[in-house]
């Protein structure tokens, strides 16, 4: 199980990039997402993809965070420009049930306690979107866009020029 903790979502504000957090991590391999902030029109996004494109993934606004991060069983990852690089610390880090804590705007000095790994995909600033990605993949060793997605109504086929879909 890997789970994606948004922290700090605000509408309209964030309502783009918090979209393709929850993309971001379900192509990826993230098995749900949780955003602190109530977003009935985000949910409803996510889930047309999701009945579209396939596959398990959740989602769940409005979420008490901080049960779910005193909750979690498993591993706290924390990504954080701030932190270890990922080259240095990821062999430290267990592959599965890891709860992974992205900000959309600066986080509460908490955040860095209460994680196992403070986790820098670089130590320079960007993206939590890119951070997600690129922590995700290299989590599963690059095997994160090998998954397959069952049960959309929908599929595309790689196509060198042009579009093509398939209806199921
Ligand atoms: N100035 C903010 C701060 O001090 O936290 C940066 C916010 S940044 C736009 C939003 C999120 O992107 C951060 O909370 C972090 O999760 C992620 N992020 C940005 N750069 C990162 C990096 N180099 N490594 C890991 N995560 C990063």
């Amino acid at each position: 199980m890997i789970a994606v903790l948004r922290w700090g979502h605000r509408i309209p504000r964030d309502s783009r990039i918090t979209t393709h957090v929850a993309l971001t991590a379900r192509a990826f391999g993230a098995d749900v997402v949780y955003v602190d902030e109530k977003d009935s029109v985000l949910e409803d996004t996510v889930r047309s993809v999701v009945e579209r494109f396939g596959g398990n993934f959740e989602i769940k606004t409005g979420v008490r965070w901080k049960e779910i991060v005193r909750e979690w069983k498993g591993t706290k990852v924390h990504l954080t420009m701030y932190g270890q690089h990922i080259g240095d610390v990821l062999p430290q880090i267990p592959k599965n049930d890891i709860l992974l804590i992205v900000g959309a705007e600066k986080v509460p000095p908490d955040f860095y306690e209460l994680a196992d790994f403070n986790v820098a995909v670089g130590n320079q600033p960007h993206s939590e979107v890119a951070a997600l990605a690129v922590f995700l993949d290299r989590l599963s060793g690059g095997k994160a866009l090998e998954r397959s997605f069952e049960g959309g109504r929908i599929r595309v086929l790689p196509n060198p020029r042009g579009k093509t879909v398939e209806e199921l």
